[in-house]
């Protein structure tokens, strides 16, 4: 027999999406990148006068240190904590394959090192791909509670409830903002009462920062979370993401950072994080983080980006606004007002499995079967015949 005989047929990896049947002019709401008006794929300009300055270089493609492009990753450490932050000079931070691998190597480090159970607590619901990354890294997953159906808001109390109750000294998992996929994230005020909870409970904060400048258009704005518990004196670790804000998609530009107590800790964990990363795969790309860095650092070019992610974000705010306002326009007598109190890439519409189910079949809008839609999907052309498809459908 074959050496693989016994390999059984797995399911598809992907999220389920609503079968394609295609007879109207398809709207595509599954996809979780940024689509421009015209419902095309974007590079920023910025990225590509990044690009063009990097080949100008004529760089050789000698490999990069285990932890990458230096120049990036002092760079993103700084986007992510702040200009000026205590976090800065005690912080370990390494390149990462996008925010999956800063994930990944945060599971393999606390897998290793966490003193605590080696179990991580994620939100229900969590984007789909957080639970395989922690299990295939040795931990156990557990849920607290996030999402409230009913509001179709946040389950604050149930969040704090679960964070207090989880046993001293637990491992949490906070999305820094834009929740994926439900697009609701906890106010200020909110998160200021979630980092005394975590502390109360000598808990350990991870956050996953995937969408920084992504939700509210403003990259300091939607750091607030990871800056505050900073200040409050957690030391928490942080993968990020530049597949979102940069739209480095393909690129794989991330990076994975440990906030340590000081110095002497920092240089421990430094070395543990680089015997880690060694064995996975020795070391990382080096092309777009080179775009990323010269973005980073260009004073000029940075400005540029940053009115290009506000672009992004405030295209895809605009969206949400005219989506409600074209369902109150036929006439919905229901409450759309999440739409637009979510932020981020995705809605969480509240529509149910039979009606996406509908959706689809009957109006070649296709999303994810949980009622997500990828607002990036939306475009002024097609959002009249979209807020008709979701009124048929939930009249
Ligand atoms: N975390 C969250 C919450 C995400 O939504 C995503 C992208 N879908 C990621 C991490 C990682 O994406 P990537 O590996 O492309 O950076």
């Amino acid at each position: 027999a074959s050496t693989w005989a016994d390999v059984p047929q797995g399911p598809p990896v992907s999220r389920k999406l609503s079968r394609q049947t295609g007879f109207k002019e398809k709207i595509n709401l599954g996809v979780g990148a940024y689509r421009d008006d015209q419902g095309k794929p974007y590079v920023l300009p910025s990225v590509r006068s990044a690009e063009n300055k990097v080949i100008e270089q004529k760089l050789n493609k000698e490999y990069a240190g285990i932890t990458g492009v230096p120049d990036f990753t002092k760079a993103a450490a700084v986007l992510a904590y702040g200009e000026g932050s205590s976090a800065l000079d005690r912080v370990v931070i390494t390149q990462s394959i996008s925010g999956t691998g800063a994930l990944r190597i945060g599971g393999a480090f606390l897998q290793r090192f966490f003193p605590g159970a080696k179990k991580i607590y994620i939100p229900t619901p969590s984007w789909a791909n957080h639970a395989a990354v922690f299990k295939d890294s040795g931990l156990e997953v557990e849920k607290y509670r996030y999402y409230n159906k009913d509001t179709i808001g946040l389950d604050f109390e149930g969040m704090v409830a679960d964070i207090k109750g989880a046993p001293k000294g637990s491992a949490f998992l906070l999305h820094a903002c834009a929740h994926n996929p439900t697009g609701v994230d906890p106010t200020p005020e909110q998160w200021r009462e979630i980092s005394d909870a975590v502390k109360a409970g000598g808990h350990y904060a991870f956050f996953d920062m995937a969408y920084q400048g992504f939700a509210s258009g403003n990259t300091d704005t939607d750091a607030y979370a990871l800056r505050y518990f900073v200040e409050q004196g957690h030391n928490p670790c942080l993968a990020q993401s530049f597949a979102k804000n940069m739209g480095l998609y393909g690129e794989r530009v991330g990076a994975f950072s440990v906030v340590c107590a000081d110095a002497a800790e920092k240089k421990r964990v430094d070395s543990q994080i680089k015997i880690l990363v060694r064995p996975l795969y020795s070391n990382p790309p080096v092309h777009g983080a080179r775009i990323a860095s010269e973005i980073l650092n260009d004073p000029a070019l940075n400005k540029q980006w940053l009115g290009e992610v506000k672009g992004m974000a405030d295209r895809i705010i605009t969206m949400r606004a005219l989506l409600k306002k074209e369902l109150e326009n036929l006439g919905s007598k229901h409450d759309w007002s999440h739409i637009t109190s979510q932020i981020g890439m995705f809605a969480y519409t509240g529509l149910t499995p039979e009606q996406m189910d509908k959706l689809a079949k009957e109006h070649s809008v296709y999303a994810t079967k949980d009622g997500r839609i990828s607002v990036a999907g939306i475009t002024s052309g097609n959002v009249k015949r979209l807020a008709a498809a979701i009124h048929a459908v939930k009249p």
